[in-house]
Order: structure tokens, then sequence, then C-alpha cells
């Protein structure tokens, strides 16, 4: 079943590859990128709005889910897709990140994490066997594994310890996996994460211990967490070279446009972050020559869209000048307008790429993409905004 989930279609003589997922709510293209829908809504947006951004798949976090609207209503809504109108596939975390960067007390052991929700104090447990439980019941088409991402920095020491501890919680999801069925009529995959923070040795550890289990796709993790672009590059290209060539790789948590480009290059198939809807709920939008903060006074009287030649709603309808007012007034159609010209830019890029790589032009797209960015860096007075 795995070799009909994914197809490589094309390497690139530069390395980068162009495929295809097949699920049972739609085929995805690949390189993607998986806009986040923390609690089952990409903020501000419908499901026509997100499906006319041309979103193939969204992401959704099991942590958030399982706590709030808890899986009894996501399971009497027949599922995740059900209950949130969407009917293209979604991929679930399996909340590792979650437990280990939002809560005030997490207890770690060999058998799972105790910790207290963010929010309201109630303590919960996640196992590996209790996670793929809860993600068999919000349904996602695609599920992770839970795993222990270390932060950046690690020592050695404790990077060893998690990734030793995401191996055997890897085998213990898998054997769960196996054992149980899918709750709503559709075929689900489950990915492996590899794990090892910066360090080599660990990152081929960690590998060769995922491998092995035969899971349906690999992901990067631990990356995207606070180390320098060009260490995130490295590792990367590093790890990528030790995955599987028939299986699709996956970068959890990447990113900016420039660290999706160069991710693609070292032959990484999928892609999350919150980057283009978070930002753009704070007026950053993205451009072929760059990001523009829309609060900053240049747009005060410009009238011009954000993007000349960007087919978006938000561009057909709104000058720069007409979206600051909005953000300046604390309009909400601001963030939405913001939101589906990013998600907009975002999904062109990732068919500009694929289009390239299956032409085998990666390398001629990837200069053009800094060549166009270059000229804007110096045209305009950008804001940074907190990502
Ligand atoms: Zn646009």
């Amino acid at each position: 079943m795995s070799a009909e989930f994914f197809t490589l279609e094309n390497v690139d003589e530069a390395g980068a590859r162009a495929g295809s997922l097949t699920t049972e709510h739609g085929v995805i293209e690949t390189p993607v990128f998986m806009p986040v829908g923390t609690y089952g809504a990409v903020k501000s947006l419908s499901s026509n709005e997100l499906r006319n951004t041309r979103t193939q798949i969204v992401l959704g976090n099991a942590y958030h889910l399982y706590l709030r609207p808890g899986l009894e209503t996501i399971s009497k809504a027949g599922g995740l897709q059900k209950f949130m109108s969407w009917d293209g596939p979604i991929l679930t975390d399996s909340g590792g990140f979650q437990v280990f960067s939002l809560p005030k007390l997490t207890k770690i052991d060999d058998e799972g994490v105790t910790f207290q929700d963010h929010i309201d104090g109630s303590t919960h447990r996640f196992t590996p066997s209790k996670v793929i439980d809860v993600e068999r019941s919000i349904g996602a088409d695609i599920i992770m594994n839970f795993d222990e991402c270390a932060p950046y920095p690690s020592t050695h020491e404790y990077a060893s310890e998690a990734e030793i501890r995401t191996a055997n919680w890897a085998a213990r999801c898998k054997e769960r996996f196996d054992a149980t069925e899918p709750l709503y009529g559709y075929k689900q995959f489950l990915f492996g994460i590899v794990q090892g923070s910066t360090y080599k040795d660990l990152r081929e550890k960690s590998t060769e211990a995922i491998r092995a289990l035969d899971f349906d796709g690999y992901a990067i993790g631990g990356l995207a967490v606070g180390e320098t672009p060009d260490m995130m590059y490295d590792i990367c290209g590093f790890n990528a070279s030790l995955l599987p060539e028939n299986k699709p790789r996956y970068m959890m948590g990447v990113g900016k446009p420039e660290d999706i480009v160069e991710c693609v290059a070292r032959g990484i198939d999928m892609f999350d972050c919150v980057i283009p809807t978070r930002n753009a709920r704070k007026g950053t939008v993205y451009t072929s020559e760059g990001k523009l903060n829309l609060n900053n006074a240049v747009y005060k009287t410009d009238s011009t869209p954000i993007e000349e030649g960007c087919s978006c709603e938000s561009c057909q309808n709104y000058s720069r000048s007409y979206l600051r007012h909005l953000f300046k007034m604390g309009e909400t159609l601001a963030g939405r307008a913001a939101t589906i010209h990013n998600l907009h830019y975002y999904m062109n890029l990732m068919t500009g790429m694929r289009t390239a790589i299956k032409e085998n032009k990666f390398d001629d797209f990837r200069k053009e993409f800094y060549q166009s960015r270059k000229s804007e860096a110096n045209a305009t007075i950008t804001e940074e905004v907190v990502e």
C-alpha cells in the first residue's frame, strides 16, 4: 500500500524532488506546503477561502484538539474533516512538540509524558499508544509518531537521551498503529520522526532506528527551533540523504520562503509552518520581491495591491493603503485579506518549484527567487515582525 501512497515523479539534477501523495481525500502534489489549522481552522479562513488559495492539505495539532474540543466531540462529528467541513487531506502532528514546549509542568519518563494543560492546568498523560489512539480519533489522513523534540541548544548527552526515547516510542507507535484500525472508513498513513538535534552522529543513529520500522513517510524533527539557517540547511541536507528515496520526506516547522526553497533543494517534499498565517495577522505579507509590513507608514497612500499581478482575492480588490488602514483600525478583514494573500504566495512558490523540478530547471528557479528578492530589500523599508 505504501508504494502507491507516494510516487516520486522526478528528481532534478540539483537534487530537488517532485512527487505525489495519494490519500482517500485527494492527491497531494509535492513539494507541498501545509497551512497550520491548530484548532481545526486556519485562523480567519473558511474552507472555501482555503481551497481558493489552492491549499492541498491542512495540518491540525493533536495536542490542542485533544484538549479542546476533545475527542468525544470530534468523534461524534465523524472525524476532523467533517467537523471542520474540509473535504481535503489533513495531517496531524503528534503533540510531541507542544507537550515539550507549552505546559509549565512536564514530567518525562521512558513510558511517556505527564503534562498540565497550558490553559486550565488539568493533568494529562501522553504515551506512544495513547497518542496513536488520539490521532485515530481525530482521523487525519497522515498521522505522526509521538517523539521527543530536544530544544536548541541541547547537550549531546540530552539530545542522545531524547533520540533513544524517540526510537523506543516510534516502535510502540508502530505497534499500536498496526494493531488498530482507522475509525472513519478511510486509510491513515503513519510517519516516523527522526531526531538528534544538531549532532550528525545522533541523526545517523536516529535515522537508522526509525527507518528500520518501515513507516509510510519520514519527518525530520527538531530543527527550526532556534539554530542558524546555515546549521538547519546543513543538518537538513545531511539527514535527507540518509532517508529512503521512495518515501515522502517532511521537514517539520519550516518555514520562511527562503528556508523552504533551500530545503527543497536538499530533497524535502513536505512543509508546515505558522509563519505565513501568523505573520499575516500582524501585517507582514510575502511577495516575490520580499516581505512587507503593511503597518509601515510608506504604504499610507500606496494604491498598488500587495503584489502586482497576484490573482488572489485580496490583490484583486484591495490596495496596500486600504489594508494598512484596516490594520491600523483593528478591522478583522485586514488579517484575513493578508492571510489569503500569503497562502496564495506560498502555494505559488510551491507550484513554481514543482514545475521547475519537473523541467530539471530548479537551479534557475532558485537563482530567480533570490534575484527578485534582492531588488526589493534595497527599495523598501521593512519592519521586522517577531516570528
Ligand atoms: Zn495576492
